[in-house]
């Protein structure tokens, strides 16, 4: 299992459009050290000498049977397939509705001839729809997608890999962490998800003892403070394990990573809200990283 991280920032990602913040300033125009550090993670050095963290997607291929699984389409879509020299996706995943992680699928237009696109059958309170409905229902003009309905927490095959969609914790929307198994060889990826730090049990047996854990931790945890809800899920120390509602803390995403006894963790779906000198620090994943599981 190849594992390349396409896209690992947030929402705006990093650099952010018109944001002058030194993080920002410092992904533009990387100092030696930083240089180093990025190509000792194979993090890619973007054309104009940069490092970034492009909007979220994971790009997964199978050796053994030569096909490319997709997790979730990044409005960065195009970028991300340039820079890196990837093949393109023969099957896809939505992990929810939200724009940074399903707004690039109109790519797929003259593009792709058919790609199988998997997303969770549940019907969200807040939408009516599951995922699924709305992939169906809000690119219903491209006749390339077939959208594979799916009940969480039951694994399926896609690309060769055994899948399973696990319900987490990101309101008011319905999402979905998952985990993707070769059943040949064992290798084992966890993703997160967006999530709080509050993931159902069941959701947790089946993201454990990952090789890989991809987790969101979109900000240090003292960043709460200007969050308009702080933060919830507080450690034993006080220390918030849940950004606002919707996202892990840095905090929350190390330790659900003990919590799961993951063999390797990154954590992804960063915001430039990280200070200029921890926005680059393990184990804060860069876009281009590779893996082999
Ligand atoms: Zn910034
Ligand atoms: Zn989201
Ligand atoms: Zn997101």
């Amino acid at each position: 299992m190849q594992v390349t991280l396409l896209g690992t920032g947030d929402t705006t990602g990093t650099p952010t459009v018109g944001c002058g913040c030194e993080t920002c300033q410092r992904a533009k125009a990387p100092d030696d050290e930083l240089l180093a550090r990025a190509r000792e993670q194979g993090a890619t050095i973007t054309a104009g000498g940069g490092v970034e963290r492009t909007r979220f997607s994971v790009h997964i291929h199978n050796e053994r049977t030569d096909e490319t699984l997709l997790v979730d389409f990044s409005p960065d879509f195009r970028q991300q397939f340039l820079r890196e020299e990837v093949p393109l996706p023969d099957e896809a995943i939505i992990s929810h509705i939200h724009f940074d992680h399903l707004d690039g699928l109109g790519n797929c237009f003259r593009l792709i001839e058919h790609l199988d696109v998997h997303a969770a059958n549940e019907t969200d309170p807040e939408t009516g729809k599951s995922v699924a409905e709305t992939v169906q229902s809000d690119y219903h003009y491209l006749d390339q997608i077939e959208v594979r309905p799916q009940t969480p927490l039951e694994s399926f095959d896609a690309c060769g890999f055994e899948v399973t969609l696990v319900p987490v914790n990101h309101p008011p929307l319905v999402c979905y962490g998952l985990v993707v198994e070769e059943p040949e060889t064992g290798a084992k990826l966890a993703l997160s998800g967006d999530t709080s730090y509050d993931i159902p049990e069941a959701s947790r047996d089946v993201l454990a003892d990952p090789d890989l854990l991809l987790a969101d931790g979109i900000v240090p945890a003292n960043l709460c403070e200007y969050h308009p809800t702080g933060g919830a899920h507080h450690d034993d120390d006080g220390t918030p394990r849940t950004f606002g509602t919707k996202h892990m803390t840095r905090e929350g995403a190390l330790s659900l990573a003990e919590e799961l006894n993951a063999t390797e963790t990154r954590l992804v779906h960063i915001a430039h809200y990280y200070p200029a000198d921890e926005a680059f620090e393990q184990p804060l994943a860069l876009d281009g990283e590779r893996y082999e599981l």
